[in-house]
C-alpha cells in the first residue's frame, strides 16, 4: 500500500539523514487560485503557497493541516482514514525530531505540501520535511530570557500561521515575526505590546482576509487585554480592539467599550482589568465574523477589581468581531463578574448541529468554569450549557438568560473557599476536537480542587502575580486532589458519551479522524489512539516526554502520518508540585511522527542500509558503537540515565578530549588513554557533532 515507508523510516533512523532522492516538498509551480493571488505584491509562490481561498477550503485539503485548528471552524477533524479503527494498532514510529529545547512544547504543527512548521519553547520556529523529519531551517527569535518571569504559564508557544510564503510567530516578548517559509529569515517584525508592561504572547496567530490576528496574555500581572490585526504582507497595524474599558476620564475607543464601562465599579483601569485574548479564535467566512475568546479579570478577585460588583464586560467572554475593522458585533459572557480565573480563552469549535429539529450554526466551548456551552454563532444567543466536569460554584445555567447561577459556595471575600473547577480549569488551553461522524466533542478534561482566599493586602508586585488571591493555598495542591480524563461529549444532548480516565490532569489536546479515531498524548508521556465512537483504546506509544500539545495528521506521497509534539511543561507542570511530579517524565521537546507499515524489516534490508552509510560517517559510527554505545546509547541517543553526548559534545568544548582520555573518576567513566589515539578521539567528536546537527541540537 505504501512500500518504501520502512525503508525511508529506517534510513532516517539509522543514518539520521534525509531520505534523499525524491523531493518531498515539491513546490507548487502555479498559484492554486490565480484571482486571489493577483492583487497582492510581492507575489509569493513556491513553498507555503497558502492563499485566502486555500484557507477557506482548508477542511477539504485532506493531505494538509493549513491552520491552527485545521480549518477556520477549528474542528481538528481530519478526513484521512488510511489509519483507522481496524489498523491503528499497527502504527509505528516513522521519524522523530528533537527540538533541543526543554520546557513546555504546546505547538500544533502546520503542514503544507510536505513541509511542517512548528514552534518549541522560547518561540523558536522549526521547518521540517514532513516525510522524514529532516530539519530544513530553524529560526530562534532570541527572546530575552528575563521575559520568563512575566509569563504566567511557562515560556511556551502554541504554533505558527502560514500564508503566501510567510511563516508567522508571536514571540514571548510580544513581537510578531513574519519569516520567509523557504529560508526562515525575517521578512518583517513588529512589536505588538508595550514591552514595559507585563504582556507576553504565546498563542498561534491566525490569518483572516489578508490580516494576521494576534492577542496577548498577562492578566495575572495587571494588564489590559486586546487583539491586533496586521497586514499579513507588510506588518502594518490594521486595527486593535481592547477587550475591557480603560480609564473612563479619557475618551473610550469604541461604543462597545463605553457600554462595557457601565458594568465595572471602582478604579479597575489602574490594575489593567485583564480580559486577555491569549489563545482561541475561529472564523466564519459566510457570516464574516471573527470569534475571539477572552481571559480572566485582572486581578482575579472581583472584590479587588470591581468592589461594588458588575459583570465586568468583556472578561471571560466570547466576542464576535468584524474581521475588517475589529468592531464588536456581539458578545457572550460565560462567567459574569469572574472571580476565579475562569477564562473563556479555551478552544472554540464551529459546527452546524441539528438541535430540536433545527439546524443551528453554533460555537462550542468548554471554558475553565466547568460548563460546556453551545451558543448560536450568528447572534450570540444562548442555546444550552451543562457541567462537563464537577462544578461547585454554580447550580447550573439559567435556561432563559444563559447566565450561570452562582450558589455562594465559591465566594472568598471573608475566608477560604474550596471550589471546583480550579484556576487550572475543567479544561484549559489544550485543544478539543469535534468529529461530525460521531457527533462527539473530545475534551481533555480534568478535575482539580481549587482553594481561594483573599490576599490580606492587595499588593502591586511588578513582573509578578497580582491576583488579589493568597497563593499560600497552593499548598493544598497534591496528587490526591487531581485527576484527568479524555471526555467524549454529546453537544446536542449535553451529556457524556464515554470517558477514558487518567491518574493525572494536564494531558494533551485531541485530534479526531474519519478513521473513527481520536488521538491524545498524556502528561505521563504516552500517546494513545482510541475508537472515536466508543472510547476503546486501540494503541499506545511512548512519546519521550509529557505531552500537552495536540496531535495533527496529514499525508505525503499517499502515506498518512500522525504527529504529536511532546515536551512537558506549562502552568500546571511548573506550579503543580507533587501533583505534577507524578508524571515521572523529563522535559524535552520531541516531535513524534507515526505511520502504518506493511513492509517487514529483513536482514537484507538492514544490511543494505548499513552498507549505504557514506564514509567517513560509517567509520565514525562504527568507532562510536564499538567503544561508547553500550553506555551512551545507539547513535548517541541517551535515554536519561547517562549524559546524552549529542548535547554534551558542544558544551564540553576542549575538555571533551581530556574526559575521553582520562575518564571521570567518581562517575564510573573510564579513561581511553592508550586505547584510542588522538585521531580516533577526533573522529568520535566529529561523529557526535554530526549527530547533534542531524537532530537539530544547537551547539
Ligand atoms: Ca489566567
Amino acid at each position: 500500500m505504501h512500500r518504501g515507508f520502512v525503508f525511508v523510516g529506517l534510513v532516517t533512523a539509522l543514518l539520521g539523514l534525509g531520505c534523499g532522492g525524491e523531493d518531498a516538498a515539491a513546490p507548487v509551480a502555479e498559484p492554486a487560485h490565480p484571482a486571489a493571488e493577483a492583487e497582492a505584491a510581492p507575489a509569493r509562490q513556491g513553498v507555503a503557497a497558502v492563499d485566502d481561498a486555500r484557507l477557506r477550503g482548508a477542511g477539504g485539503e485532506a493531505n494538509n493541516w493549513l491552520s491552527h485548528g485545521r480549518d477556520y471552524a477549528e474542528q481538528r477533524f481530519s478526513p484521512l482514514e488510511q489509519v483507522n479503527d481496524t489498523n491503528a494498532s499497527g502504527l509505528l514510529r516513522a521519524w522523530t525530531f528533537e527540538t533541543g529545547l526543554t520546557r513546555g512544547h504546546e505547538a500544533t504543527p502546520i503542514v503544507v505540501d510536505g513541509r511542517m512548521y512548528l514552534t518549541g519553547s522560547w518561540s523558536v520556529v522549526f521547518a521540517l520535511d514532513a516525510r522524514t523529519g529532516e530539519l530544513l531551517w530553524k529560526h530562534d527569535p532570541l527572546v530575552p530570557r528575563e521575559t520568563a518571569v512575566k509569563a504566567c504559564c511557562d515560556v511556551v508557544n502554541r504554533g505558527v500561521a502560514v500564508y503566501r510564503g510567510l511563516v508567522y510567530v508571536g514571540a514571548l516578548d510580544g513581537r510578531l515575526l513574519a519569516l520567509d517559509a523557504e529560508t526562515g529569515q525575517v521578512v518583517w517584525e513588529v512589536v505588538t505590546v508595550d514591552q514595559e508592561k507585563d504582556y507576553t504572547v504565546t498563542g498561534a496567530p491566525r490569518i483572516v482576509k489578508g490580516k494576521v490576528m494576534i492577542g496577548n496574555g498577562g492578566a495575572e500581572f495587571g494588564v489590559r487585554g486586546y487583539i491586533s490585526a496586521y497586514d499579513a504582507l507588510t506588518g502594518e497595524l490594521a486595527w486593535r480592539t481592547y477587550t475591557v474599558p480603560g480609564d473612563p476620564s479619557k475618551p473610550f475607543e469604541s461604543e462597545a467599550l463605553e457600554q462595557a464601562a457601565k458594568t465595572w465599579t471602582g478604579e479597575w483601569w489602574k490594575r489593567g482589568g485583564g480580559g486577555t485574548a491569549w489563545d482561541s479564535m475561529a472564523f466564519d467566512a459566510s457570516l464574516d465574523l471573527l470569534y475571539v475568546g477572552t481571559g480572566n479579570g485582572s486581578p482575579w478577585s472581583r472584590y479587588a477589581r470591581s468592589p461594588d460588583g458588575g459583570d465586568n464586560l468583556y472578561v471571560s467572554s466570547i466576542l464576535a468581531l468584524d474581521p475588517d475593522t475589529g468592531e464588536l458585533a456581539w458578545h457572550f459572557q460565560t462567567t459574569p463578574g469572574d472571580n476565579w480565573d475562569y477564562t473563556a480563552t479555551q478552544h472554540m469549535i464551529l459546527a452546524d448541529l441539528m438541535i430540536d429539529g433545527r439546524l443551528r450554526k453554533v460555537i462550542m466551548q468548554a471554558p475553565k468554569n466547568g460548563f460546556f456551552w453551545v451558543i448560536d454563532r450568528m447572534d450570540g444567543s444562548f442555546i444550552s450549557a451543562e457541567p462537563y466536569v464537577t462544578v461547585t460554584w454554580a447550580d447550573g445555567v439559567d435556561p432563559k438568560t444563559g447566565r450561570p447561577i452562582p450558589n455562594g459556595s465559591g465566594e472568598y471575600r471573608d475566608g477560604l473557599a474550596l471550589v471546583r473547577p480550579t484556576a487550572f480549569g475543567g479544561h484549559n488551553w489544550q485543544p478539543m476536537s469535534f468529529n461530525p461522524r460521531t457527533g462527539l466533542v473530545y475534551i481533555p478534561a480534568q478535575e482539580i480542587l481549587g482553594a481561594y482566599m483573599m490576599e490580606k493586602e492587595l499588593l502591586d508586585r511588578p513582573k509578578h502575580f497580582n491576583t488579589g488571591s493568597d497563593f499560600a493555598v497552593f499548598a493544598t495542591l497534591t496528587r490526591e486532589v487531581v485527576s484527568g480524563h479524555l471526555l467524549a461529549w454529546d453537544p446536542v444532548n449535553q451529556k457524556e458519551a464515554w470517558r477514558h480516565p487518567y491518574a493525572m490532569p494536564w494531558n494533551g489536546g485531541t485530534l479526531t479522524t474519519a478513521g473513527n479515531l481520536v488521538f491524545q498524548g498524556t502528561a505521563d508521556g504516552r500517546f494513545l489512539a482510541l475508537r472515536a465512537d466508543d472510547g476503546q483504546k486501540l494503541w499506545e506509544a511512548h512519546a519521550g516526554s509529557g505531552v500537552i500539545a495536540a496531535p495533527v495528521t496529514y499525508a505525503v506521497d499517499g502515506v498518512q502520518y500522525v504527529t504529536v509534539v511532546a515536551g512537558w511543561g506549562g502552568a500546571f507542570a511548573l506550579a503543580g508540585g507533587d501533583a505534577a511530579a507524578q508524571a515521572g517524565v523529563v522535559s524535552r521537546g520531541i516531535v513524534n511522527t507515526y505511520a502504518l507499515s506493511d513492509q517487514p524489516i529483513t536482514p537484507a534490508l538492514v544490511s543494505e542500509l548499513l552498507a549505504s552509510r557514506p564514509e567517513p560517517y560509517r567509520g565514525r559510527e562504527n568507532l562510536f558503537h564499538t567503544w561508547c554505545a553500550r553506555c551512551h546509547g545507539s547513535r548517541a541517543v541517551g535515554s536519561g540515565v547517562l549524559a546524552d553526548l549529542r548535547y554534551s559534545v558542544g558544551r564540553l568544548g576542549e575538555s571533551f578530549e581530556t574526559i575521553v582520555r582520562h575518564g571521570v573518576s567518581g562517575l564510573g567513566m573510564p579513561g581511553f588513554d592508550g586505547i584510542l589515539d588522538e585521531e580516533e578521539i577526533r573522529e568520535l567528536r566529529a561523529y557526535l557533532e554530526t549527530r547533534a546537527e542531524q537532530d537539530g541540537i544547537a551547539p
